[in-house]
């Protein structure tokens, strides 16, 4: 299809803003924004056999793009307002491929309520697929890696590693649900940061240990995680439990998408509440604690000791 037809059939649908997408026909979007507004935004780029392959289909590629994006927004607190879509075409990106991947963002958009402003669309061999994302915060209100400080302690939402394990032991339909539509935790971010219980987040994205670690590095702190404490499913348990998989593996393989935040002690209360209320578990894991020169993590098992660590997360 040519691209002023995959334009207008495809992505005009999902522009419902005259206002800020001037029809997806003009060589610009245009967003406005009241006096105390500030926009955030962020990029992710989805390319073929590295994030995705061409048989997940076009619905799971699409929705798995945009919710990994607005996980991003989610980790500062903001409001997802709208994005942009960088799509590559070839054979491969038919009627039957274009129908479901709109579909896929469709059905994301309305479920996080954003809608699509513009983009670029050209000709690849190789499936490149990227959004760039805006959301609104209140001006100077922002969830940053910077701002953990000593003795906060450390909490994670969800679960860890069911990802990892969807991408590697596709049988468990939970698991393989969990690889192929993270929940950006876009609430918990809003509330974390209107309700000052913290100001300091990062989604999971590349693993538990490499976020937690990004924290540390910005922070200028160190960390102190029980091993005992984090999070796991049910269906990730069983795997422990029949030795098919290590607990290090699960907090470096990345791709969870939940929030890790820091947490003072006088907001302890207000965390449980909040979990309560979303119906999302938010755990204690450990505590950033004060460091001089390295600034790293310490990860200690159910006896007290220090366990080793090889491998944080995945490197890009
Ligand atoms: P230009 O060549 O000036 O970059 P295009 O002709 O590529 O503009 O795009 C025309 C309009 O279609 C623009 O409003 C652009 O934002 C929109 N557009 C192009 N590709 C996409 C896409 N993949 N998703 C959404 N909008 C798109
Ligand atoms: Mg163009």
């Amino acid at each position: 299809m040519r691209e002023f037809d995959i334009i207008n059939k495809f992505f005009k649908p999902l522009s419902n803003s005259e206002e800020t997408a001037l029809g997806l026909n003009d060589d610009v979007a245009k967003i406005s924004l009241k006096k105390d507004e500030e926009l955030v935004i962020s990029k992710d780029i989805f390319v073929e056999d590295v994030h995705f392959l061409k048989k997940d289909g076009g619905y799971k590629i699409a929705a798995k793009l945009l919710r990994t994006n607005l996980s991003d927004i989610a980790a500062s607190g903001a409001t997802p307002f709208c994005y942009m879509l960088g799509f590559s075409k070839n054979a491969f990106t038919n009627k039957k491929f274009l129908t479901e991947f709109s579909k896929g963002l469709e059905d994301t958009q309305k479920e996080f309520g954003l809608f699509l402003i513009g983009g670029d669309t050209v000709k690849s061999k190789n499936l490149v697929f990227s959004i760039t994302i805006f959301g609104k915060v209140k001006k100077s209100q922002i969830l940053r890696r910077c701002n953990a400080k000593p003795d906060d302690y450390i909490f994670v939402s969800g679960t860890i590693g069911d990802a990892y394990l969807g991408l590697n032991h596709t049988k468990d339909e939970y698991l393989l649900q969990r690889h192929f539509f993270p929940s950006p935790r876009v609430k918990l971010g809003q509330i974390l940061l209107k309700n000052n219980i913290s100001q300091c987040a990062i989604d999971v994205s590349d693993g538990l240990l490499s976020d937690i670690n990004d924290i540390c590095q910005s922070s200028k702190l160190s960390a102190e995680i029980f091993e005992d404490k984090i999070p796991f499913s049910p269906s990730a348990q069983k795997f422990i439990k029949n030795n098919q998989v290590k607990t290090l593996d699960l907090i470096s393989g990345g791709d969870d998408y939940e929030l890790v935040f820091s947490v003072k002690s006088t907001k302890l209360d207000l965390v449980k509440k909040l979990s309560h209320e979303l119906k999302i578990n938010l755990t204690c894991i450990g505590k950033f604690v004060k460091s001089d020169k390295k600034h790293s993590i310490k990860l200690i098992n159910k006896s007290g000791k220090k366990i080793r660590i090889k491998k944080f997360g995945y490197e890009h």
